[in-house]
């Protein structure tokens, strides 16, 4: 049988029964559109993150620019995202009239590296064309971010952290999640995702009463909160008083009926995830350039398993004859694509970014990834002669 990237059909025979259970009664209801099951699973998906609340929204490239909309970033700011990370980060920025600012990664983690931003920030000041507005930090393929270390920089600065999630959601640096220091956490339900639904889905979660309200707003239409209402002496029903340039980013409900049984095993998922990963460092550590660094106290949720190799597009296509898929992310910094070459001048010094983007490959990972599977990718891995 051919070796899947990524394995869904172990989950879904575990708890598919129970989803099919779940959307049935979804489509008998018939409130397809903020049913029940999106207040159930935002509560929680609150208690699993430790949050105050959560907005579900469409997808995760809404729940950033959500937060971006709802901290009122837009014109003349400027936004520190890293180089090396999925394009949505960045592309949510110009959509809300605020510019990305590249800033380069660490190379054990490949996330934001705190001194490079920190001269970045110092760069935009100089220039004095940009605000500092925010830092949105990525977990990618699902390691925190140093988020202590950002936190510092955030508040020297006063621009916000927000924390791009959408590979990481569920990990954490001593116990605490990315929310412990960043106003909001965006996370994404695609399937492929630690946690995904069966279509697109999407979440903010936050600690902040009036950052939710202005979200709940944002996210339809720009709606009236119960803040703007009450001072508006609007008479008809405020659904149709709208008070800023909004989106429609509704979670389906019978998205969220199939996280509420995904959310509940998440858990023991990610722990999962920690085994299969640890038994691939045992099997592939100094075989190659790179298995993944996680630093002391920080949890992945293994998003990808991504090693490195001096011949990378070598090996992925002996890995392709051997029958073992492979993923390249990304190939192309964010810097360097021809959409964002705009925002290029940035502050210089992009190197680990480019350098990482030759030399990255993601092997197939799965919380439910078998011994006699995984063995088999690593010996397809080990036989590469390049
Ligand atoms: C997947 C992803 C997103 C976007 O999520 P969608 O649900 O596909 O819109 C944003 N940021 C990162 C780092 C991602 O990996």
């Amino acid at each position: 049988m051919a070796i899947p990237f990524i394995d869904l059909g172990i989950q879904r025979e575990r708890i598919g029964a129970k989803i099919e259970d779940a959307v049935l009664k979804v489509i008998k209801h018939g409130a397809y559109i903020m049913g029940p099951e999106v207040k159930t699973f935002e509560a929680n998906m609150a208690k699993f993150a430790g949050s105050k609340h959560t907005l579900s929204c469409a997808n995760g490239t809404d729940a950033i620019e959500l937060i971006l909309l709802g901290l009122g970033v837009g014109k003349d700011d400027a936004v520190f995202v890293p180089a090396f990370t999925f394009v949505a980060t960045a592309e949510v920025v110009p959509m809300t009239g605020a510019e990305p600012v590249f800033v380069d990664i660490q190379p054990d983690t490949y996330n934001i590296d705190p001194v490079k931003l920190e001269a970045a920030i110092e760069a935009v000041i100089k220039e004095g064309r940009l605000k500092p507005a925010a830092i949105i930090a990525v977990d990618l393929f699902g390691q925190p971010a140093d988020y202590p270390a950002l936190s510092v920089i955030a508040k020297k600065y006063g621009v916000h952290l927000i924390s791009d999630s959408a590979q990481g959601f569920g990990c954490s640096i001593n116990g605490k999640q990315p929310l412990e220091w960043a106003v909001a956490t965006a996370t994404s339900f695609y399937p492929a995702k630690p946690l995904g639904c069966y279509g697109d889905g999407g979440a903010v979660v936050t600690n902040d009463d009036a950052l939710l309200e202005r979200l709940i707003s944002f996210r339809v239409h720009g709606g009236a909160t119960p803040t703007d209402a009450a001072t508006m002496n609007y008479t008809h029903e405020a659904k149709y008083l709208n008070v800023r340039i909004g989106m429609n980013s509704r979670l389906d409900t019978i998205q969220a009926a199939v996280l509420v049984e995904k959310l509940a095993i998440f858990g023991e998922e990610i722990e999962l995830r920690q085994k299969v990963a640890k038994r691939y460092n045992e099997l592939l550590g100094g075989k190659v350039i790179s298995v993944p660094f996680v630093k002391e106290g920080y949890v992945s949720t293994w998003a990808q398993y991504t090693i490195e190799h001096e011949n990378r597009d070598g090996l992925q296509a002996h890995l392709r004859e051997k029958g073992v898929p492979s993923a390249v992310y990304y190939p192309i910094p964010l810097h360097q694509q021809p959409g964002y070459a705009m925002f290029a001048s940035g502050t210089g010094d992009l190197a680990v970014s480019e350098a990482k983007s030759k030399t990255v490959i993601s092997l197939p990972f799965s919380p439910y990834l078998d011994e006699a599977t995984q063995d088999e990718i690593v010996a397809a891995v080990l036989s590469f002669k390049g």
